[in-house]
């Protein structure tokens, strides 16, 4: 599917942008307490607004609002699971009938096309809320087979206030995901978007604001700093964390929880992918042309791509030589244009964490591709890096090693399928793995083998709402979409029934 942007779209921003930022607490929209905060566009260093950020007695009031709307049971006991079910389905509507909008708004502030913005994120967060709107009345516990004269029962209750904290890539997508199915499983929300990218998400919130009528307290939008979102992690009045972002974040978030109340959480963290191509890889063309797509799209902003490519040494020549074509051939800029197929890194703090591991890897391995900004005409006002390869990487350079989180890839080539398990299998993370092989009986051996939360054989970045998403290792813990999200927003409670004889 693709879409334009008209003249009228931008004017549209511009005075959206132009209209104060508030937060959104126990359903009023009130100044931010704390300072102010710029939101700049990283493709051209522009302010796009300035937000007052919530400070901390902000947050704990959020918390405490969602707490006492979640105990006085308005969303968990007294709204009936249809009508749950109704107002994630309108919520869905409403993604899709300002689709335009909160796609410019979310490449605007994070720097990635528009058209990945409205066919990768925006379409599949009105997908996630209609999917788990099906869920609302088909998650449920068991008669348990206990003694005669006893009934055991189990039932899924919701946890309680949820904190639901966001990374800058995937903005808007990250918190459907977690949204979605909090509500559906009855709980209430305070949802905390990164700093960098707020605007998809506080435009959703106005726009379910105005025009539905959800209890006050249900769902909170605080906008504050990682800082002052720490609150979210140590305060009683919040029961479950689930949070996706940075593995240190994400272990600071467990020692708070451990810490404080004990809440739940679960983590989607950081990756650094493998993808093994075996000589015998039926249609190379067709499998470099997926991987590079997964590797660079995006501009490499995403956990789970592939940004190590394990090559058996057959084809190890053949394959380097076509992707550096392909990465000489991509064209970075305005990510407002529909030719556009690279934009910029979302922010400055990146952008230099990008160009620095480039350094560090021209002294690890041999750097083949790109290797520098791209600061062609406008591009020079912007943080735009060349997609960038580099070869013969060795198991422990630290470009084999460490998350970059950019458009920077690892090529090593391998003999054996032992070897590239040990390198597959050789970092500090998990999350996702790829295969490309015709032999069947080695695909299953490896996928069996890999340490990765998600194995994809022939087709690396398969992905599904009805599948679980997430890693192992330091790549995080439990699972998003699928059922698994309902699990881990709901508690398992076990009743005994004495009857007698
Ligand atoms: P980050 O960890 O810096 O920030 C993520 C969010 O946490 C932001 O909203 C930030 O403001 C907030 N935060 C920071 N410190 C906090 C604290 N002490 N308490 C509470 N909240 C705090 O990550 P980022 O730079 O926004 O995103 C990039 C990272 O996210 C990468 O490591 C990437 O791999 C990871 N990521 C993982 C997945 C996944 O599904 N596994 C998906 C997307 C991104």
């Amino acid at each position: 599917m693709t879409d334009t942007l008209q003249q009228t779209d931008l004017d549209w921003a511009k005075s959206w942008l132009a209209q104060d930022k508030k937060q959104y607490i126990d359903g009023e929209w009130v100044a931010g307490a704390d300072k102010d905060w710029a939101v700049k566009n990283p493709a051209t260093g522009e302010v796009l607004c300035k937000i007052a950020l919530a400070d901390t007695d902000q947050i704990e009031t959020a918390a405490a609002r969602a707490n006492e709307c979640h105990q006085s049971g308005v969303w968990s006991r007294k709204t009936t699971r249809k009508a749950r079910a109704d107002y994630l389905i309108a919520i869905a509507r409403l993604i899709r009938d300002n689709a335009k909008q909160l796609a410019l708004l979310e490449s605007l502030a994070n720097g990635k096309t528009y058209l990945e913005a409205l066919n990768d994120d925006i379409y599949t967060c009105a997908e996630i809320f209609e999917y788990y709107a099906g869920w609302t009345d088909k998650f449920y516990g068991e008669v348990s087979p206990v003694d005669e004269g006893f009934l055991n029962f189990t039932s899924k209750d919701p946890v309680g206030v949820c904190a639901l904290i966001a990374p800058w890539n995937y903005p808007l997508y990250q918190a459907s995901l977690k949204i979605a199915p909090a509500l559906a499983m009855g709980n209430t929300v305070v949802m905390k978007p990164s700093e960098y990218t707020p605007l998809a998400t506080l435009y959703l919130f106005e726009l379910i604001d105005r025009k539905m009528d959800l209890p006050k307290g249900l769902l909170n939008l605080v906008l504050c700093d990682g800082a002052t979102a720490n609150q979210l992690t140590l305060s009683a009045n919040v029961h479950k964390v689930s949070f996706t972002g940075s593995t240190g974040v994400g272990r600071h978030i467990v020692q708070n929880s451990g810490q404080s109340n004990l809440k739940a959480v679960t983590l989607e963290l950081g990756g650094k992918s493998p993808c093994i191509f075996f000589d015998d890889t039926k249609d190379l063309d067709a499998a470099i042309e997926r991987a590079f797509y997964v590797m660079f799209s995006q501009k490499g902003e995403k956990c789970s791509e592939p940004t190590r490519f394990l090559i058996q040494k057959g084809i190890y020549d053949e394959v380097l030589e076509k992707l550096i074509a392909k990465a000489e051939a991509v064209t970075c800029g305005d990510p407002l244009l529909a030719d556009t197929q690279q934009g910029a890194q979302c922010n400055e703090a990146q952008f230099k964490r990008i160009l620095d591991y480039i350094e560090i890897g021209k002294s690890e391995a041999e750097l083949v591709a790109g290797g520098h900004a791209d600061t062609t005409g406008d591009n020079a006002k912007g943080l735009f890096v060349r997609p960038t390869i580099f070869s013969n990487v060795p198991e422990t350079a630290r470009i084999a090693q460490e998350e970059i989180f950019g458009p920077v890839l690892a090529c090593a080539p391998f003999d054996t399928a032992d070897d590239a398990l040990r390198m597959a299998n050789g970092t500090s993370y998990g999350l996702a793995a790829g295969i490309y092989t015709a032999d069947v009986s080695l695909a299953h051996k490896m996928a069996d083998r890999l340490d990765a939360g998600m194995v994809f054989v022939n087709r690396y970045g398969c992905y599904g709402l009805a599948a679980p998403f997430g890693g192992f290792k330091q790549s995080g813990w439990g699972k998003e979409m699928a059922i698994h999200s309902l699990s881990s927003y709901t508690r398992t409670k076990c009743t005994w029934i004495h009857y007698g004889e």
